[in-house]
């Protein structure tokens, strides 16, 4: 069998996807966390608003507050009667005939409905003169016009942005439901490696994926322990598992999930879990093993550090995200000119790295970020996309329109 028939018989990245989907449910346990611990973290709870926002009308204007019934005969001259400071209200009502100096997000006082800007009008002392241009009704913030009283504030499922704990703030919400933390664990396998720190003996590599596996993991939903490194000895490996999967809800491995005689991962999970599916039809990164340990999701990955990272953002960052409740799970992709040629067999789904970035017409361009072995750090390190080729695809020529996909945007 030719290495491209074998790819075609491997599973396709959407049924993955699709398999992890239908298997994993999201986690319903909440915690209440304050608004200093809460971005990043998915309500549980939708939150309404105790009052209307705003609560009461102000200017948006600097300027000078009346009532448009003054209106009548334009230009017209009003009495300038009072101020009203931003938190410092003026508490008399206007008559006819006057008006009040006003600042932005001052409460406009009784009797007026108008601001008008203060480079609009002119003064003498007291007298504030209106040219004929003056609208009725303009520069005031309605009541509720923001979120009205009882209204959602925010509904859940939501990963809580800058703003979000902005509009929190704004109806004097302090603490809020969010979805606990995911519990994480992963580690490293293989006898070739060593601890940043520690001389490399013959033969020895560092090891690198933890330190990118850390970096992937870093994110507010998550609570992470890093197993450190377990040698390519079956034993070791089965205990260390099956201690990881008594407390957590995901564990993730790198390294020994191929077919070489020191890689065990797949014979270990149908020994003590549940294999769901084994080897995909992704470059870089096809050794790739789903299942369960016990209550514990389990992702095997490859070892090569660009097939982690690409298999970590495609397959396990979706399912980590279904898990913490989110539903907006699809990556950002989007056309672009090639301007390099890229290399490809059909059988695979690749995920090149690739250099994006915008002409001044607003197009969009990408060039590969170098060489594409998933051994290649440092073009990865270079690259700020995924040039996202199908299973059928071949060499691609420069000039030509492919998919990307920027690193860490959904929809
Ligand atoms: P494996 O999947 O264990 O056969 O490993 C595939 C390749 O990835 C080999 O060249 C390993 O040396 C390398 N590799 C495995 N684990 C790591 C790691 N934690 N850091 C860097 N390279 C690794
Ligand atoms: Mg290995």
């Amino acid at each position: 069998m030719t290495n491209q028939c074998y790819s075609h018989s491997l599973m396709g990245i959407s049924a993955a996807l699709e398999n992890i989907h239908a298997l994993l449910s999201p986690i319903q346990d909440a915690e209440s966390v304050n608004l200093h611990e809460a971005l990043g973290r998915v309500l549980a709870q939708s939150c309404r608003a105790p009052f209307h926002l705003p609560a009461f009308p102000n200017s948006s204007m600097d300027g000078y507050a009346f009532n448009s019934a003054d209106i009548k005969n334009t230009p017209f001259n009003l009495e300038q009667v009072g101020i009203s400071w931003a938190g410092r209200p003026f508490t008399g009502e206007l008559l006819a005939g006057q008006c009040v100096r006003i600042f932005t997000g001052a409460a406009v006082p009784a009797g007026a409905d108008s601001v008008a800007m203060q480079e609009q009008v002119t003064c003498s002392e007291q007298i504030i003169h209106f040219p004929a241009s003056i609208q009725a009704k303009h520069n005031i913030r309605y009541v509720g016009e923001d979120v009205r009283q009882d209204d959602n504030l925010l509904a859940a499922p939501k990963q809580l942005s800058a703003i979000d704990l902005g509009l929190l703030a704004s109806a004097g919400i302090y603490e809020v439901r969010v979805i606990r933390k995911i519990r994480i664990a992963f580690f490293s396998t293989g006898d070739e490696l060593s601890s940043i720190g520690s001389a490399l003996a013959a033969g020895q590599i560092y090891d690198s994926n933890r330190y990118t596996l850390t970096a992937l993991l870093n994110n507010p939903c998550y609570a992470v322990t890093d197993l450190g490194v377990i040698r390519d000895d079956k034993a070791s490996i089965r205990t260390c598992l099956l201690a990881a999967a008594q407390c957590n809800d995901v564990i993730i491995s790198t390294g020994g999930a191929s077919v070489g005689d020191a890689d065990f991962i797949k014979a270990i999970l149908d020994e003590i879990g549940q294999v769901n599916f084994w080897k995909l039809a992704i470059k870089p990164g096809k050794p790739l093993a789903f299942g369960r340990i016990q209550g514990c999701h389990f992702f095997g990955l490859p070892g090569n550090p660009i097939s982690v990272m690409a298999t970590f953002q495609q397959i396990v960052t979706p399912a980590l995200r279904q898990l913490t409740g989110l539903n907006n799970n699809t990556p950002l992709r989007f056309k672009a000119v090639c301007n390099s040629q890229l290399r490809k067999q059909a059988g695979r789904q690749e995920f090149q790295r690739g250099i994006l970035s915008q002409t001044e017409s607003g197009a969009f361009a990408v060039v590969s970020a170098g060489k594409q072995g998933s051994n290649i750090l440092s073009a990865s390190s270079r690259a700020n996309c995924y040039i996202v080729l199908t299973r059928e695809q071949t060499n691609v020529a420069a000039g030509t329109e492919v998919l990307v996909e920027p690193f860490s945007l959904f929809l």
